[in-house]
């Protein structure tokens, strides 16, 4: 792709589409204060706000009888006022109640209100409101609706759904949808707007951009509302493929950038290479082989390397990072291998230093614990040249860590550091080197379907360690519900009289809250919020009254780092037992004489998530075993996932089971891809989308980069600056 690239360097700005390109401040009522206000959220052209999309829709096109209503099902209802009753007992309180002729009676309740509201909510007043019902402590209430006190005649219902659009702060719902409105009437005729090659419509069955724009924003009274409801009308499928491609036309865009920078080949390895695979006390997978070749095809051409290697959990990729680092080292320049935790990163010294400094090569460390003289020693390693091999955190790219000629960085479980942490490392290399970039290795133990990889990781070429070292036995994984939990107690305690080692995985509450694309709160996969989940404290303290006889420890995320580290260093030199721990256990510690994992509530992780957990038993040669529990009842989702976890350990294919039994809304989440936020797509909805894309992508960037270039600036604009490295 590197020919397209050349080619898209070439074209000089791109022209956008004039009557999008005006100024919001061309729009009556868009004074200079609400422009600040729009331009604080990146709105600043007719187009962003075009492209400001619901991300919701309220149907007012009917009236629901209050019997009829449902907690947590949005509706419309309308009734005549019963009673109203203000109080003030904790803050100040309004409450109404109206009824209607399903002879039921809904509660609205306020706590914000003026007095002239009050006086509205008059006996026999006829209200019709919009909201979300829960259940209140007599019958169901909805707090704040939106309503409307109805004038005698006054019976018109809605005709369309209501769009919801992301709130701006400062700038009310209706002046929003007005100005949206405003901007939409100045939409030009199809051609003008229109990017998407036609013969890639026509194909898929879908509308123009100009038709799909006001199809989302003013849903026609026929459009099927189930649909647009579910975000899967053919209006939301076209734009969620145009705003897909602009993404992946994007991370494209950034790979072609890089590869415009010279790297310095580096072919000489080959002596150390070999030094260091004859002193491995074993042979490597055909898999690592391949992956390795690959790797090492990358680093001999002059263009740096963009490489991802997926490999499950025990899948043996740091081998592979330290031939990959010998090739670098044998070339005489510098590696650099870093990692999202102290505790992972100390691992990599461990294991590096121990296969690497037989061979002479010199291993520096530098994490955020490494202070005062070590500190220095480390960075004058590092910048005379003397360290060969630098493993790190993060805390390899802060100012002040100066390489003397890094040619390779590696970075270890890429989804924790996102893609400007690997531009810093990159820019490491940058310095005083001729504008030479180092190479990049990328690993990650989270597989995602391939898919799912075109769209996440189009700035990176893949390579896949798809096979397990031999000699492994699988960990055999049961079902259970929390009622056996006592029968586990015992299990333990056999394990643990056999000098094995346990995890005990609770989830709580604030940790299985994700935080979706929109920025609201989601709940975790089996409910969120409202579940009560065992605090990892009280089963900490349960099990070590249960157990006396065995050392129990405890980590969660609310420890301090140096307090959690202490504990897992402890498990891990076998002075702990059994280690109480919450999800935060999920990537990192290898410790091989653990061989039982219990999860409680196991139904409300996702499968990536437990499939890591369980990556961390079965590490060694005993038999391991992982015990999931659930709390019944078990919804035929969660089933279906356990069941997953039961049938196999192959992280692949529990990778495209996730993506299938993905419900709408579980969306995979952006810390997991890296990737950025989106208006509309959702990745796992509009999985089946991305082979278009892909191809739809790969032909532009060749045949009209400039339209490329147009589609990016039209849905990314100001967030790609990045991506322009
Ligand atoms: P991961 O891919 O999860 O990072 P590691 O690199 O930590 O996996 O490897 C897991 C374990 O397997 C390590 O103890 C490593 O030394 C060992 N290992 C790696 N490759 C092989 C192999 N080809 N044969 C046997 N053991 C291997
Ligand atoms: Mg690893």
């Amino acid at each position: 792709m590197a020919r397209a690239g050349k080619r898209t360097a070439a074209v000089v700005a791109p022209s956008l589409s004039p009557a999008g390109e005006a100024p919001l401040a061309s729009l009556p009522g868009v004074g200079p204060r609400v422009a600040e206000k729009l331009a604080a959220r990146g709105l600043l052209t007719l187009q962003d706000l075009w492209l400001q999309l619901p991300w919701q829709y309220e149907d007012r096109t009917r009236i629901t009888p209050i019997r009829a209503l449902q907690p947590g099902v949005a509706a419309q209802v309308e009734g005549r006022v019963e009673a109203v009753e203000r109080g003030f007992r904790y803050r100040p309180m309004l409450r109404v109640a109206i009824g209607d002729d399903s002879r039921a009676t809904l509660v609205l309740r306020f706590f914000h209100f003026r007095a002239a509201q009050v006086a509205q909510f008059a006996p026999g007043a006829r209200v019709r409101c919009y909201g979300t019902p829960r259940a209140g402590q007599h019958g169901l209430e909805i707090v704040h609706p939106s309503y409307r006190v109805l004038d005698p005649g006054d019976d018109a219902l809605g005709d369309r759904l209501d769009p919801v659009y992301p709130a701006i702060e400062g700038l009310g719902p209706v002046s929003l949808r007005r100005l949206i409105a405003l901007a939409l009437d100045r939409l030009p005729e199809e051609d003008a707007l229109e990017l998407l090659p036609p013969h890639a419509l026509a194909g898929l069955q879908l509308p123009s951009l100009r038709s799909a724009l006001l199809t989302v924003h003013r849903p026609p009274q026929e459009a099927d509302v189930a649909a647009l409801l579910a975000g899967t009308h053919p209006a939301q499928r076209r734009l969620a493929l145009e705003e897909l491609l602009a993404h992946h036309l994007s991370l494209r865009r950034q790979r072609i950038a890089l590869q415009q920078h010279a790297a310095t080949p580096l072919a000489n390895g080959g002596a150390l290479v070999e030094r260091l695979r004859a002193s491995l006390p074993f042979a490597l997978t055909a898999a690592q082989e391949r992956v390795f070749a690959q790797v090492r095809r990358d680093l001999a051409q002059p263009r740096p390397m963009l490489r991802l290697v997926q490999g499950d959990v025990g899948s043996g990729k740091t081998v592979v990072a330290a031939l990959a680092a010998m090739v670098a080292v044998g070339s005489g320049r510098q590696a650099a291998l870093m990692a999202p935790t102290e505790l992972l990163a100390e691992q990599h010294v461990a294991n590096l230093r121990q296969w690497l400094e037989p061979l002479g090569v010199r291993v520096a460390w530098l994490a955020g614990k490494v202070l005062g003289k070590a500190r220095r020693a480390a960075l004058a390693d590092v910048a005379s040249g003397t360290a060969q091999v630098v493993v790190g955190t993060h805390a390899l790219m802060q100012e002040g860590v100066v390489f003397a000629d890094l040619a390779l960085a590696i970075v270890d479980e890429q989804h924790r550091f996102g893609v400007h942490q690997r531009l810093a490392l990159r820019d490491k290399g940058a310095a005083g080197d001729s504008g030479r970039v180092p190479h990049q290795l990328v690993m990650t133990a989270t597989p995602i379907p391939r898919t799912l990889a075109m769209a996440a990781y189009a700035d990176l070429d893949v390579s896949a360690i798809d096979e397990l070292p031999p000699g492994r036995t699988p960990v055999q994984t049961v079902v259970l519900s929390a009622e056996r939990r006592p029968e586990l107690i015992q299990r333990i305690r056999t394990a643990c009289a056999e000098g094995r080692q346990a995890y005990w995985v609770c989830t709580l509450i604030d940790e299985s809250v994700e935080t979706g694309a929109s920025g609201h709160a989601r709940p975790g996969p089996g409910g969120g919020p409202r579940i009560d989940a065992q605090a990892a404290q009280s089963t900490f303290e349960a099990l070590s009254a249960a157990l006396p006889e065995l050392r129990v420890g405890l980590v969660h995320g609310r420890m301090k780092a140096t307090e959690k580290q202490a504990t897992m260093r402890a498990f891990k030199e076998r002075a702990l037992d059994l280690l109480v721990a919450t999800t935060v256990i999920e990537v990192g510690v290898d410790v091989a004489n653990a061989s039982l994992m219990i999860v409680e509530n196991a139904e409300r992780l996702g499968l990536a998530q437990l499939h890591q957990l369980r990556g961390r038993v079965g590490r060694g040669s005993a038999a391991s075993s992982c015990v999931l529990l659930y709390q019944p009842p078990l919804s035929a989702l969660a089933r279906q996932r356990l069941e997953t976890m039961r049938e196999t350990s192959d992280g692949f294919v529990i990778a495209e089971k996730d993506l299938a039994l993905r419900g709408p809304g579980e969306l995979l989440g952006t810390r997991q891809t890296g990737l950025a936020e989106f208006r509309l797509a959702d990745l796992a909805r509009d999985a089946d989308l991305l082979p278009q894309v892909h191809a739809l992508g790969e032909q532009l960037l060749a045949a009209s980069p400039q339209v490329a270039e147009r589609l990016v600036a039209r849905w990314i604009g100001g967030a790609a600056r990045y991506a322009s490295a």
